[in-house]
């Protein structure tokens, strides 16, 4: 195999534009690369290694030396911040484009977020320090406690847990021990609207429940109906995800948590959509009990690839004392209280328990908490209108292209749902995606949720000018519209991306997850 400086091959394909194959395969500032097992070498390495024998009797080790090569590749240091900077150029970005992916609130993170969370007081204290030590950072920690308490009009708030799902899970165990703690550990099921994001089943089966749906309406609303028809003595929780995936807000949620509370039962809500709300609704108002707040998408905190998440969770006043340990309080003085086990003693005695092994996401939490001081009140409600504006203008500018399965039922919320049903025979919802690549864009969210048929998911954000949305929408309406005439280029697109079309199946049923001729394999052995 002959590999340049670059690690391209002769066989690499670049795609397959228009352009003429150029000689490295690069096309002009979108430069090819190989993968780090092909280009690295265990001769290469970027540090400078002392031999094993010049060691001698001098080395820390106690004799645990290795005996054989392990195989990583090894590269010069220009040559790996060559290649890590090459890949993270073929990434797409929040900060590069609109990223339209439904559910997933991916919205401009504000600079001044980040300046305040690598202030060295907060980037860089240690969990262990002595909370003396941390007084600054408990108190980020305790005053966005407080707003989102406020925010929610819930009762109080776990911290720790690392990201939606994690909070869906924080939730179902405080239910779950505050059922045990009446004595009803029998009530084994939990209900889940079709509506629900996918991480809610998957969460109450993780906890030990069995997990029942309950059918959507044909305005893809959850059937409230058949909700209360299904309640009884073996039942949990109810877990409704509000506004639901289907960009809706599910009006009947007070009756519906009035109908699970006297039939004995906890309403979860997912709560991961709130920025379509926040300002505007307080889920405690609803009847909800336990709901999980994504920082990362509603407080604007880096996710994806960019950063850690955080789902902290709002409890009702019925399950704040189940809640996990460790949580912040601030005292009668001033300071500011860790309430661990050790500091708990006896007045925290129905906690569940722990969930992580120190507090939580401090950066996040100090970019949210930021977030929600610059916004201020009023800022924060006109987060949740401009989301929502912006999502209809989407809705409404392209119903007349694509099928929009619920645009009778009024108003979306923060997300336009469209369906595969208008498209040319043989088009699918996948073709156009991967056309949307080819206009610049990350594709939306799609054949999620299931209730629609080859599902297709925009949401926009507050963080999208008219002028960006325009361009999107431009984009949008012209492959499909390219997808309705039965355009056949658009079957192999992308055409213009690093890789072309993915034989996705094939992906899927059979992964390969080693890179077998790497010569770094046979060396290892
Ligand atoms: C994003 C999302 C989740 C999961 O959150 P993670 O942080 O990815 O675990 C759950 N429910 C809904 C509705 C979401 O949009």
């Amino acid at each position: 195999m002959s590999i340049n400086q670059s690690g391209w091959r002769p066989e690499m394909t670049a795609g397959t534009g228009t352009a003429a194959p150029t000689f490295t395969g690069n096309r002009a500032l979108m430069l090819e690369e190989a993968l780090i097992f092909e280009i690295g070498s265990t001769e290469t390495t970027g540090v400078d290694f002392a031999d094993r024998g010049e060691i001698g009797a001098d080395n820390r080790l106690g004799g645990l030396f290795r005996e054989s090569a392990i195989g990583l590749p090894g590269l010069a240091e220009p040559e790996a911040v060559r290649h890590y900077t090459r890949l993270s150029r073929q990434n797409y970005a929040i900060d590069l484009g609109l990223f339209p992916l439904g559910s997933c609130t991916m919205k401009h993170n504000p600079r001044l977020n980040e300046k305040m969370a690598r202030l060295p007081g907060f980037a860089d204290v240690h969990p262990l320090q002595p909370v003396d030590t941390v007084q600054g950072a408990l108190a980020v920690i305790n005053e966005l406690a407080v707003w989102l308490i406020k925010l929610t009009g819930m009762h109080g708030v776990a911290m720790s847990p690392k990201a939606g799902a994690h909070g869906e899970l924080c939730g179902i165990l405080c239910i779950k021990a505050a059922l045990e703690k009446r004595g009803e550990g029998h009530r084994k099921v939990v209900l889940v609207p079709e509506s629900a994001h996918g991480t809610n089943p998957a969460t109450a089966a993780f906890a030990g429940f069995k997990v029942e749906d309950i059918p959507a309406t044909a305005e893809g609303r959850v059937d409230t109906a058949a909700l209360k028809a299904r309640l009884g003595p073996d039942v949990a929780a109810v877990m409704i995800t509000n506004p639901n995936t289907c960009g809706l807000f599910e009006r009947d949620l007070k009756e519906i948590s009035d109908a699970v509370h006297a039939a004995g039962g906890y309403v979860y809500c997912d709560g991961a959509n709130f920025n379509a709300i926040v300002g505007r609704v307080r889920p405690g108002d609803l009847g909800v009990d336990a709901m999980h707040i994504n920082l990362h998408k509603t407080f604007s905190t880096p996710h994806g690839g960019g950063g850690p998440g955080s789902g902290p969770v709002v409890l009702s006043e019925a399950l704040s004392p189940f809640g996990p340990l460790p949580f912040t309080a601030r005292m009668a003085d001033g300071h500011i209280q860790l309430i661990e086990e050790e500091t708990a003693g006896d007045d925290h005695p129905d906690t569940f328990g722990r969930m992580v092994a120190f507090h939580g996401q401090m950066g996040m939490f100090t970019r949210a908490l930021t977030y929600i001081l610059s916004h201020g009140a009023d800022g924060l409600r006109q987060v949740a209108e401009d989301a929502v504006l912006n999502a209809n203008y989407v809705l409404r500018s392209l119903e007349g292209t694509l099928d929009a399965p619920f645009a009778g039922a009024g108003p979306c919320m923060h997300e336009a749902i469209f369906s595969d049903a208008n498209l040319a025979e043989g088009f699918s919802t996948l073709d156009v995606a991967k056309g949307l690549i080819d206009e610049g864009f990350h594709p939306m969210t799609v054949y999620f949720p299931l209730v629609v048929h080859g599902a297709m998911l925009v949401e926009p954000t507050e963080t999208e000018s008219k002028a960006a949305l325009d361009q999107f929408i431009g984009a949008l309406r012209s492959v499909a519209e390219r997808a309705k005439a039965g355009d056949a280029s658009l079957k192999s697109a992308p055409h213009f991306a690093p890789r072309s079309r993915l034989d996705e199946t094939l992906a899927a049923r059979k992964p390969v997850l080693v890179w077998k001729d790497a010569p770094l394999a046979a060396a290892a052995e």
